[in-house]
């Protein structure tokens, strides 16, 4: 199984502040996800259950983008556990492509 590893801004309750975490998810599942900070770590549980949770988000993803990051940016680490991988590469290709689209109208 492919172990990939994604930097992320996020909430950390510890340091209580935005600092850098590491997202480690086997396959599209979250596996860990550590504060580089105060290196404090969470483990995803078995009772994670993504995939109603999934299924909300990805739609919002579709509709609302732009407040979907902004949730993500201030959500405590532990509803990032319960998403799984796909989903915030997704969530990460939408927001590079809502960059390049503000750029173009800023050029303008
Ligand atoms: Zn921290």
């Amino acid at each position: 199984m492919d172990i990939t590893k994604v930097n992320m801004d996020l909430f950390c309750e510890t340091c209580n502040e935005e600092t850098v975490h590491v997202i480690t998810y086997a396959g599209q599942k979250i596996i860990k996800i550590n504060c580089t900070n105060c290196h404090r770590e969470f483990h995803a549980s078995k009772e994670t259950a993504f995939a109603a949770y999934t299924d909300e988000v990805m739609h919002r993803i579709k509709t609302k983008p732009e407040r979907v990051k902004e949730e993500i940016k201030s959500a405590p680490v532990k509803s990032v556990m319960s998403m799984p991988g796909r989903l915030i590469t997704k969530f990460f290709r939408i927001e590079k492509e809502y960059k390049s689209i503000k750029k173009e109208l800023d050029q303008r």
